[in-house]
């Protein structure tokens, strides 16, 4: 089973901001930003390239429901999902990145491989 089924299941310890039926919000244990929230769906999908619109659309709401938990709706925030190798995705279960809490930088790109883009 994999490290996010795990936190799910509370296998494994996490610091939970939202939960409901469906998904749950923890702080990232490495956070990027004063505020690094994690939101996953409870169901195991790999990633945003097996995610199901009708699974998406319930996201959406849970997200809004982080960000007005956390009060960063108004001085804004980043939503993110990694995906595979070159998005840098380390866990394989779909999770969303809300970064927020300070004015966040954009510095994606990595110059160590040039090439290969498509
Ligand atoms: P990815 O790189 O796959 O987009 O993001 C995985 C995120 O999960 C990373 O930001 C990492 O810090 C976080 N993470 C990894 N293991 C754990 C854990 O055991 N607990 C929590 N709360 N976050 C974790
Ligand atoms: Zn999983």
């Amino acid at each position: 089973m994999c490290l996010f089924c795990k936190i799910v299941r509370n296998e494994i310890p996490s610091n939970k901001i939202l939960e409901d039926d469906e998904f749950v919000a923890f702080h990232d244990i490495n956070p990027k930003a004063p505020l690094h929230i994690l939101a996953i769906p409870k169901i195991h999908v790999d990633s945003f390239n097996e995610v199901s619109p009708e699974l998406m659309a319930k996201m959406t709401t849970f997200i809004q429901k982080i960000v007005q938990e956390v009060k960063i709706e108004k001085s804004g925030y980043r939503v993110i999902t990694n995906i595979g190798d070159n998005g840098g995705q380390e866990v394989k279960h779909l999770h969303f990145h809300i970064l927020g809490g300070a004015k966040l930088k954009w510095d994606h790109f990595s110059d160590s491989d040039p090439q290969g883009h498509f």
